[in-house]
């Protein structure tokens, strides 16, 4: 029995009052939770929850891993550091410490997060995978079925608020190929790659060419692997830095003068200075410009951290396109076969809400809310979408103050009396 339930039986609801428990009542196996319930306890469920508690709204954190932020726990390579420099990663409510540097590491993430969780008493319910979701309308509210991680025990929640806080990097997307079982190698994902050491002279080729594909690549040329990466479509690679300044930083600087056309142009302009032709490395540029192309599309640009100039001295061979698989080999779309001893799919992630979220159109068959950024955070009958953005953690924040704001809105308006423990630090942002 999770730590929530052992909680209500203990006459006890995550720092409430005890006489508030008495609006939980038990339905069989179901439990009716009077606050607003959040699946998932990455960065965007837990900047919802502070922010709610900030509102004087409590809720209820549900999470199938065993951690808060099991993404970047369990999921992310050694070397990992915030793409974007820190001011614009942080959560509401709390800065990053200042002695951090521009781009965090993993851990120093990490270790923020524990910190933000503690500060605002977020305590979720780990071991717990949401399996189903949908309005009951007799009930009027939202029935959310739940299973430990052992599968033994199921249990239902009932709640007038829904916050979809489960990430656009639920699973892991792994596109299949002809031979891929005949290969015989490893084959895995960049979720299961912690660094290179384990491929130290081995000859390896990593499928894609996003910000981990292009990074793990690096890596794994670092600790001695002979690595080559697969481009198949059109990408816009640009330096991490200009003049000075995060490309990602400047970029928001210029727009606010300058048309999105404008600042592409100029981005595209520093990006030839700085890195050549890429098209010529393999790397061949879309029509849009970055910036553009992020906005139409969601598609980000990649961020290069030193991969580049590897291919440009042609230590990391470029690919353009995998035709098939065979024992030990790939064969590419322009006919070359080339021996392998691993592949590693750095072909990125999908959300997961299509498979437990039911009766709603808030939601595309892709898993992203329908209505474009900063439209999507808001569905019908109380349901939310938090970290959907495609615009990091950044969108992420602006989610979860419009949700908390509006959700506190409906709390007071309900005029509910219950008094939250303030179980938090003092330090607003
Ligand atoms: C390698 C990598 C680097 C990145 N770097 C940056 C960066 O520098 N800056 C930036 O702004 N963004 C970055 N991102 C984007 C990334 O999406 C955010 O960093 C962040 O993890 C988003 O938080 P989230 O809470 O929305 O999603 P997640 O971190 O994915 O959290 C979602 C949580 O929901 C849980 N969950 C999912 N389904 C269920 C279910 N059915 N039931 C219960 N729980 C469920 C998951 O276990 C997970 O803990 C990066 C992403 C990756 C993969």
């Amino acid at each position: 029995m999770d730590c929530y339930l052992k909680e209500v039986e203990g006459k006890r609801l995550h720092d409430r009052p005890v006489d508030s428990v008495m609006q939980t009542r038990r339905l069989a196996c179901s439990l009716w939770i009077p606050d607003p319930i959040i699946v998932g306890a990455g960065a965007s469920g837990l900047a919802t929850a502070a922010c709610l508690r900030r509102q004087g709204v409590p809720s209820l954190i549900l999470e199938r891993a065993p951690c808060t932020a099991a993404l970047w726990r369990t999921k992310a390579y050694d070397r990992l550091r915030l793409h974007l420099p820190k001011h614009f990663c942080e959560l509401p409510l709390l800065s990053f410490p200042d002695h951090f540097p521009t781009y965090p590491t993993k851990d120093q993430f990490l270790a923020y997060l524990d910190d933000y969780a503690n500060q605002f008493g977020l305590r979720p319910v780990f071991n717990r995978t949401v399996t189903g979701a949908k309005f009951d309308r007799s009930l009027q509210a939202w029935t959310v079925k739940t299973l430990s991680s052992k599968g033994d025990d199921e249990v239902e929640y009932i709640t007038k608020w829904l916050i979809v806080a489960s990430g656009e990097n639920a699973e892991e997307f792994v596109p299949k190929f002809d031979g891929m079982s005949e290969f015989g190698g490893k084959i895995i994902h960049t979720s299961s790659y912690k660094s290179g050491e384990m491929f130290k002279g081995k000859n390896v080729l990593i499928v894609g060419c996003g910000n981990s594909g292009m990074e793990v690549c690096l890596d794994l040329y670092n600790y001695g692997a002979q690595a080559s990466i697969v481009v198949r479509d059109s990408v816009h690679v640009l330096p991490q830095e200009m003049l000075g300044r995060s490309t990602f930083g400047l970029s928001m600087w210029l727009l606010k003068w300058l048309s999105i056309k404008l600042v592409d142009q100029f981005l595209l302009l520093m990006s030839l200075f700085t890195l050549g032709d890429t098209a010529k490395y393999g790397f061949v540029r879309p029509k849009l410009g970055p910036l553009q192309l992020k906005n139409m599309t969601g598609k980000t640009p990649v961020l290069d951290v030193g991969t580049l100039s590897k291919i440009r001295s042609g230590d990391i061979k470029v690919y353009r396109g995998i035709k098939k698989f065979t024992h030990g080999a790939v064969e590419f779309v322009d006919g070359k076969v080339e021996s392998f001893d691993a592949i590693i799919f750095a072909t990125g992630y999908k959300s997961n809400v299509p498979s437990w979220l039911k009766d709603t159109d808030m939601f595309c068959e892709d898993g992203f809310p329908r209505k474009p950024f900063p439209e999507g955070w808001k569905g019908k009958s109380g349901l939310y979408a938090v970290g959907f953005t495609r615009r990091g953690l950044l969108g992420a924040s602006i989610d979860a103050r419009r949700v908390a704001e509006d959700i506190g809105k409906q709390w007071k308006a309900e005029n509910k009396h219950v008094e939250v423990r303030s179980t938090y630090g003092q330090r607003e942002g």
